[in-house]
C-alpha cells in the first residue's frame, strides 16, 4: 500500500519505488468522499463517522464497524481490521485494481512539486 513517505512498495517486483509526496490539502473532504462512494454514515461519534464496512460480511452489517475519521480520512474496521491513514488508502481498498498514482488522481489529490 502506498503512502506519502516517499516510497511506494511494488509487491510484484519486491522493490520500493520512490514517489512524490501527496499534497494533503488536495485530498477530498472524507465525508463528501464517502457519500460519493455510496457509503452512508450510520452514526457520528465526535470526529468518527461509522459506516457499514464494505469488506466485512459483504457489506451486510447490522452494526456499522468501519470508523472513518472525518478530518483525516484515516479509517479502521473493528471487525476485519482493515486500516489506513487516509482516503487514498480507503479508495485502494474499495478499488483493489487501482494503483497508488491512479488512486490519488481518482480522489482528486495532487502531489507536491
Ligand atoms: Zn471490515
Amino acid at each position: 500500500m502506498g503512502d506519502d513517505l516517499g516510497f511506494e512498495f511494488d509487491a510484484k517486483n519486491f522493490v520500493a519505488i520512490p514517489c512524490p509526496k501527496i499534497d494533503r490539502r488536495t485530498l477530498p473532504d472524507p465525508l463528501a468522499y464517502l457519500e460519493r462512494e455510496g457509503l452512508h454514515i450510520i452514526k457520528r461519534d465526535g470526529n468518527w463517522a461509522h459506516i457499514r464496512c464494505p469488506f466485512s460480511n459483504s457489506g451486510d452489517e447490522k452494526k456499522p464497524s468501519l470508523l472513518v475519521h472525518v478530518r483525516s480520512g484515516g479509517f479502521k474496521c473493528v471487525t476485519c481490521q482493515k486500516t489506513h491513514r487516509d482516503i487514498v488508502g480507503l479508495h485502494r481498498h474499495l478499488h483493489p485494481n487501482v494503483g497508488f498514482f491512479a488512486a490519488v488522481a481518482a480522489v482528486g489529490g495532487r502531489f507536491h512539486e
